[in-house]
């Protein structure tokens, strides 16, 4: 059976105008195995045509191509990529070999593809290379050879998968006449091992060295003749067991040819990692500027405890608010009294009642409720001692709340005793040394002003800085005799919950939410500018993600030059048995690349500039404002990543549909 049998192959061109241009006009032909076939004729005449229908890169023809006497037609994707990877082997006039590679990859590039393991791809690679001649030369790109040179490593790279049949277009074109005979040799070579070589010339000399001449014209054969047939060796033969490339092969090569134009790619990716550096740095930012707030905020570090205030219902605010708002002016009145008064601490709706008290004992894992009374005095609550006057803001009670570690000289100040404590910068406003001393206290309770002498046994600096919020503490029980000596009654306006375990604090604090109750004032606060925050955040975020679209407009483009300047390769690829998907594999890969290369940029820039930052901030004001979390980092890394294979998919999915014959003839 012959290797090969051409039955009336036709092949016509769309041409531009419309209309079409016959190429072939019905050509057949046997090819046995062990036949060097010159095929000769003018230029123009259809050889190349001829030659890329027989070879599998075109598949448009009419009539039929038996290979084993299997039709091409007939062949599954699986068995064409099969064909070109195990079957044909190419050798082109201009070489064709992949810039940046070296010449071991070159040529072992259709095993690369066929998944061949990486020791035994190299040492083929290398043997071919030595029977070639070229071992000196394995390490070298290929613009560091001469045209000859080239050549040869055509001829190995042909070889590589041990094809039964070499299709040569053209093999010295390229080539001065010293050179022609010694790649002509090497060709013959292969004929003699048993191979069938087709080998299209224009030199008469070169045909005369072939076992049989094809002769065409104007797409049609005109004379076919037997010569001397070339004599053979037998040899052995490679078993190549050919799969298809697995994405790693895929993501290596796509390295290679990432290194190939590193400058280009790291310019790529630092531009992208810009912009992932602004979109992480300002959510750090934003994490590190909350959290430095709350921590400036939250008053109370003992994180058994869950302080609880009591607030009107949401609706009842709700009604207020819309009253004042219809213009109600008795009622803006009423509200504006109310506020006063819930400042104070003398307001009637932010007291617990009893029935409010149980229902917070009541709350799992509560293990001890605490009452207490806050009060915000703007001017009225004063405190002397000697000649000098202090104005405090808090009127507050000793509570479980306050840590032991809060405490800067003495003590909590004991139950009956009118022990007072207050803070640290007050006291120092009235003395160096207050501890002990016994001082004036001008305190407004609820609707009455009283003076008494209390002794300071304590002073403390609360956590976080609202130290600077000057407070009087006393027991609530002293307060409480306090209020009925002046005939009032005091009514808790704080609950301190203890929690059982610390884990459980949280938990307490939702729970009393949702009945209705509020956290501390600074909890509200810190919320309320918690929440600013984060809208601020998110905001600049969305800003800086603009920077994102223009990264990957950047990455689309950049690919799409690659894909054109890379045309030729493809098309290699594609003689080689790369299938489409191999091809789009290897360009999103290179995507990929570009995305994880932009996203370590990004967060090491990031990383970079918060250690600056945050070496500045901690000199003026002691706190770090930039916390890059492990989350945020990987965030960027990733939102690189699925930016850039986004931006990836066009150009690779373009490269893939390139005509192999199409991308070949491209100089
Ligand atoms: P050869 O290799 O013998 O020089 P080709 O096989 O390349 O000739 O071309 C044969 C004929 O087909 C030429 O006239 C050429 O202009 C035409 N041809 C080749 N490729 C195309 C194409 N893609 N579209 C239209 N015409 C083509
Ligand atoms: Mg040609």
């Amino acid at each position: 059976m012959p290797v090969l049998e051409l039955k009336n192959v036709k092949k016509f061109y769309k041409m531009p105008g419309g209309g079409r241009f016959e190429a072939l006009h019905g050509v057949s032909a046997k090819f046995n195995a062990g036949e060097m076939v010159a095929i000769v004729g003018e230029s123009g005449s259809g050889k190349s045509t001829l030659m890329n229908t027989i070879g599998g890169l075109d598949s448009d023809f009419e009539g039929e191509i038996l290979y084993e006497g299997k039709n091409l037609r007939d062949f599954s994707t699986k068995e064409m990529v099969n064909y070109h990877k195990k079957s044909i082997g190419f050798i082109f006039q201009n070489f064709n070999l992949i810039p940046h590679l070296d010449l071991i990859d070159n040529v072992s590039i259709a095993m690369t593809l066929s998944n061949v393991g990486e020791d035994f791809r190299r040492q083929r690679a290398k043997d071919l290379l030595k029977q070639v001649g070229l071992e000196e030369h394995m390490y070298k790109k290929p613009d560091q050879l001469s045209g000859g040179q080239k050549q040869r490593v055509a001829i190995a790279r042909a070889l590589v998968n041990d094809p039964d049949v070499i299709i040569a277009d053209e093999p010295t074109g390229a080539l001065d006449a010293e050179t022609t005979d010694v790649i002509l040799d090497m060709i013959r070579d292969i004929a003699v091992e048993g191979k069938l070589v087709l080998m299209v010339t224009h030199s008469e000399k070169v045909a005369a060295h072939c076992s049989r001449v094809l002769r065409i014209d104007r797409g049609q054969i005109v004379d076919d003749h037997e010569q001397k047939p070339i004599e053979h060796q037998q040899i052995d033969r490679e078993n190549i067991v050919v799969h298809n490339m697995s994405l790693w092969k895929a993501i290596k090569l796509a390295f290679k040819n990432m290194k190939a134009k590193f400058g280009r790619n790291a310019l790529v990716a630092t531009g992208m990692g810009i912009g992932i550096m602004s979109v992480i740095l300002m959510l750090s930012l934003g994490k590190g500027v909350t959290s430095y707030v709350s921590g400036q905020m939250n008053t109370y570090s003992n994180p058994l405890v869950a302080e609880i205030q009591k607030t009107s219902s949401q609706k009842m605010q709700q009604k207020k608010m819309q009253d004042v708002q219809k213009g109600d002016s008795a009622a803006l009145a009423k509200q504006q009294q109310e506020n006063m008064n819930s400042l104070s601490g003398t307001s009637a709706t932010n007291s617990f009642s009893s029935k409010d008290l149980r229902k917070l004992k009541r709350i799992k894992h509560v293990k001890k409720l605490q009452k207490g009374y806050t009060a915000i005095s703007l001017g009225t609550n004063q405190i002397s001692y000697k000649k000098k006057r202090a104005t405090l803001i808090y009127l507050k009670t000793v509570n479980d709340a306050i840590a032991k570690s809060e405490i800067k000289h003495g003590r909590l100040p004991k139950a009956g005793k009118d022990e007072v404590m207050i803070d640290n910068g007050t006291a120092e406003t009235l003395g160096k040394h207050m501890i002990g001393k016994t001082i004036k206290a001008h305190l407004q309770l609820g609707t009455k002003t009283i003076d008494k002498k209390v002794k300071v046994v304590g002073t403390y600096e609360q956590a976080g800085n609202s130290g600077s919020m000057s407070t009087i503490l006393l027991p609530y029980s002293d307060l409480k005799q306090l209020f009925k000596d002046n005939g009032l009654t005091l009514k808790p306006n704080v609950v301190y919950l203890t929690s059982s375990e610390q884990k459980y604090t949280e938990a307490i604090k939702t729970k009393a939410k949702d009945l209705g109750f509020a956290g501390s004032m600074q909890e509200q606060m810190t919320q309320m500018f918690d929440s600013i925050l984060s809208v601020l955040t998110y905001v600049l975020t969305a800003i800086a993600a603009v920077s994102l679209v223009v990264s990957a407009i950047m990455i689309l483009v950049v690919l799409n030059i690659s894909v054109v300047e890379r045309t030729q390769e493809i098309g290699v690829m594609k003689a080689l048995g790369a299938r489409r998907k191999d091809i789009r594999r290897i360009f999103s890969s290179e995507a990929f690349l570009i995305g994880l290369g932009s996203g370590i940029v990004g967060v090491l820039l990031t990383w970079l500039l918060s250690l600056a930052i945050n070496h500045y901030t901690i000199s003026a004001f002691k706190a770090a404002v930039v916390t890059l979390t492990p989350q945020y980092a990987l965030t960027g890394v990733v939102v690189s990543v699925v930016i850039s294979m986004i931006a990836g998919i066009l150009p690779s999915n373009h490269a893939s549909k390139l005509d192999p014959v199409d991308a070949l003839r491209k100089e």
